[in-house]
């Protein structure tokens, strides 16, 4: 997904609200005319608010009055129904711009908070509370590689590599990465080696046009995070052949790819491909480090019993 389709996408959403609010509207407006002595206090006091407009002079305080009289009469017949004049209006998502997505030639907020929301529907983030202001670590060598990663992303030019052992929160600085990705704006899709492998076979099986789509769509992403890179089953032709394209095609087309894994560097090299090792590991492109200590999720503290 391009900028562009993603900002058709979103105005086509915001329409969609728009299209809703006026429609609910209209539906009550309808239900209320049904009333013969709503829709002729309301005709009454639109026509006041006509001559009021139209009026000058001397003329106009004699139009105020009869104004008043009219819209008092109307807000009665409104309070009998539990109503105000705010309800007859449509209630709109975003009362900055009425769901137009704009005001005057400016973007509206909410036309970006909805590309925000697509971008994070499309990219497989599963959890939106990862984020660098949560990430919390007292070993002064991983804050130092927290901090370098959170660089990477701000400076979108670098790939990342992390290694460490399990429960070092490598997932949770995967997690962290693409959420602030997302928060600037970027096309990220994150997977677990695991269903990324998953997605190469179904690509090795489908026919041609299903298999570039889906190369299509790892490829064009801003930033690609495989997490837990080595826990996948290595099937043969397929792994390391797909693995290898999808991260080459990116680096040429100067897009970040991020990988986490559990594998030392030596391991990295024999279970895949020399030329993915090579390309990964290229210390002019790829921030490469590794996060120390024991396995946080063993030595988390048990929770209290409630009862
Ligand atoms: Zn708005």
């Amino acid at each position: 997904m391009n900028r562009q389709q993603l900002l058709q996408i979103a105005q086509s959403k915001i329409a969609e609200k728009r299209f809703y609010a006026e429609a609910q509207c209209d539906s009550l407006l309808q239900q209320l005319r049904n009333n013969p002595e709503y829709k002729r206090c309301e005709r009454i006091f639109r026509m006041a608010q006509v001559q009021y407009a139209m009026q000058d002079g001397e003329d106009k305080s004699i139009a105020k009055s009869q104004l008043d009289k009219c819209k008092a009469e109307f807000d009665k017949i409104l309070a009998d129904l539990n109503l105000t004049e705010q309800d007859l209006r449509p209630k709109y998502s975003c009362t900055k711009c009425n769901d137009t997505g704009h005001i005057g030639m400016s973007a509206c907020n909410c036309l970006e908070t909805e590309m925000r929301n697509l971008l994070l529907t499309a990219s497989n983030i599963i959890d939106t509370n990862c984020t660098f202001e949560n990430l919390s670590d007292s070993n002064a060598h991983n804050k130092a590689v927290i901090k370098k990663a959170r660089k990477v992303i701000e400076n979108g030019q670098q790939n990342m590599l992390i290694t460490g052992n399990t429960g070092t929160g490598k997932t949770t600085l995967m997690l962290a990465c693409a959420n602030l990705a997302v928060s600037l704006g970027k096309n990220v899709l994150f997977y677990t080696a695991y269903n990324l492998n998953s997605l190469f076979l179904e690509a090795h099986l489908s026919e041609l046009k299903l298999k570039n789509d889906i190369l299509n769509t790892l490829t064009d992403a801003d930033i690609l995070i495989i997490d837990d890179l080595g826990t996948e089953i290595v099937y043969k032709n397929v792994t390391a052949e797909y693995l290898f394209t999808v991260i080459n095609e990116r680096i040429a087309r100067k897009k970040q790819t991020f990988v986490s894994t559990n594998l030392s560097l030596q391991d990295f090299r024999d279970r895949y491909d020399e030329r993915i090792f090579s390309r990964l590991l290229d210390q002019n492109t790829t921030f490469v480090a590794k996060l120390e200590g024991s396995d946080k999720r063993l030595t988390s503290k048990p929770k209290k019993s409630g009862n």
